[in-house]
């Protein structure tokens, strides 16, 4: 499923793996732009929204690799014809107004031990909605139906995130969904351990703290952590999951990613409440 580019003429055009998402809007002082989503046969077409047609924001980080690029690089990329891929992941809300965060497992390729939210790719046939629903319950056994869900922001998302750690090899648009959500005090989680390293709840006061990045916070959260064979209940320090730059400017593994705080700020802004700058770590 290829992501296609709607110009304001109506013109598409499949998008360039090696050009930043913004760019092909013509967006290059804001990190931000209000997009139309229509998904089909031809894969995920983005525009700019019509008078009145439904829209989300999609953004990217500031330092987005695709902004910095070589010319030499971005034609040496674009010969190999990879592809822009598409991913969906869900913003859970439970009737306590807490979110759901999962740990991705050590060993994965990309992000290993980001805290992000339950999702993941698109299998044929199926509609973004359909997808992200079947990710929620394969990653964490959440049941949550398809009708649930809304689209709440889009991020462009780059592997590796600094140009300074390695040339890009991933680029995805990912689409958030919200869902308010009932879980019963009973149900039990039924995580992944192929994805999943660790899972927990977080509310709003626990996610204010999350969103500094200038000191780190004192508290914990509660979360189910994987030990070996087994999965332990555990409290984590609040200070795991925020994005603090070191002294050379880089950011630790562990931490909310930043394509989650994007969703996650739509989600608090939602809610009524501006959330501490995004952070932006100097390289
Ligand atoms: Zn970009």
């Amino acid at each position: 499923m290829k992501v296609v580019i709607r110009s304001e003429d109506g013109g598409e055009i499949c998008h360039p793996f090696s050009t930043c998402t913004l760019h092909l809007f013509g967006v290059t002082e804001e990190d931000e732009v209000p997009v139309s989503i229509q998904y089909g046969q031809s894969g995920l077409i983005i525009g700019r929204p019509g008078e009145g047609e439904e829209h989300a924001v999609l953004e990217h980080a500031h330092e987005c690799p695709f902004r910095f690029i070589s010319e030499e690089f971005r034609n040496q990329v674009d010969e190999i014809k990879q592809d822009v891929r598409i991913g969906v992941a869900v913003v859970l809300e439970n009737q306590h107004g807490q979110i759901f965060t999962t740990r991705r497992a050590d060993h994965m390729r990309t992000f290993p031990r980001g805290w992000v939210l339950p999702g993941g790719h698109i299998e044929e046939g199926e509609t973004l909605k359909r997808a992200g629903a079947r990710e929620v319950h394969e990653e964490t056994g959440i049941k949550v139906e398809e009708s649930q869900l809304s689209p709440l922001a889009l991020y462009e998302s780059v592997f590796p995130v600094h140009l300074q750690v390695g040339q890009p090899k991933r680029h995805h648009i990912v689409i958030y969904f919200y869902a308010k959500i009932h879980m019963d005090e009973h149900a039990t989680l039924n995580l992944d351990p192929q994805e999943v390293g660790a899972a927990g709840w977080l509310d709003m006061e626990q996610l204010k703290k999350v969103f500094r990045c200038d000191v780190p916070q004192s508290g914990k959260f509660s979360a189910l952590v994987r030990r070996g064979e087994e999965w332990s209940e555990e409290e984590l320090p609040i200070e795991s999951l925020q994005a603090i730059p070191d002294e050379n400017g880089r950011l630790q593994n562990e931490r909310l990613t930043t394509g989650t705080r994007v969703a996650i700020r739509r989600w608090m802004r939602m809610k009524g409440v501006e959330p501490a700058e995004m952070c932006s770590p100097k390289l």
